[in-house]
């Protein structure tokens, strides 16, 4: 019995559909590499965007205590330091997802730079 050869070599040359994790896995912040303080996954835009950021991927990677939860620095208690990560990955997809500033206001409702 003969079966037909599959055809379904498509091409792909689409758009990306998410951003590239960064490599290596280190801190955002500091840039320690996760071994006295574990690192945490941290969606860069959070609340109502926190599905678009796992869509995206836009995500980082912060020690738990020090840079994301607890330190005078950390991502959730430092407005600077939160502003700097919108800046960030705004800039970030715009880059890699070839997005204008209102392509990005688009899908995550504001301009955070
Ligand atoms: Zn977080
Ligand atoms: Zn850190």
């Amino acid at each position: 019995m003969m079966y037909p050869k599959s055809m379904s070599a498509r091409k792909c040359k689409e758009k990306p559909r998410k951003i590239k994790s960064d490599e290596p896995k280190v801190c955002w912040l500091c840039g320690r590499n996760g071994c006295a303080d574990p690192l945490d996954e941290h969606h860069i835009f959070g609340g109502y965007n926190r599905k678009k950021s796992e869509q995206y991927g836009a995500k980082v990677y912060l020690c738990h205590d020090r840079c994301h939860e607890n330190g005078a620095e950390a991502v959730h208690r430092n407005p600077e330091t939160m502003q700097k990560l919108h800046e960030y990955g705004q800039r970030k997809l715009m880059e890699q997802m070839g997005w204008t500033t209102e392509d990005f206001i688009r899908e995550f409702g504001r301009n955070y730079i």
